[in-house]
């Protein structure tokens, strides 16, 4: 019925767990609390709760690309940097 939840996108953890409100349900992270959107039924609940976990899991590359682009440039004007001191 249900189908795999992802892995919290914040703390890793499969200790995951789909809580119904009233009219509602969401995905709960048992560990660090994160709640996914609520949805009218559990299984858009999970849905949306794996779309956010690919998008925040996506950020983090995009993220993590960034920084290391950035790395490289401070790197390349280091090195030019002792280039021109040195010449
Ligand atoms: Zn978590």
């Amino acid at each position: 019925m249900i189908t795999n939840i992802c892995a919290c996108p914040f703390c890793s953890s499969n200790h995951l767990h789909v809580t119904h409100h009233l009219v509602s349900y969401s995905v709960e992270c048992g560990t660090c609390k994160a709640t996914g959107p609520r949805k009218k039924s559990e299984f858009d609940a999970v849905v949306s709760w794996n779309v956010l976990s690919a998008n925040v899991e996506l950020a983090k590359m995009v993220e993590k690309n960034d920084l290391l682009s950035r790395v490289a440039q401070v790197e390349n004007a280091v090195q030019q940097l002792e280039v021109n001191l040195y010449s």
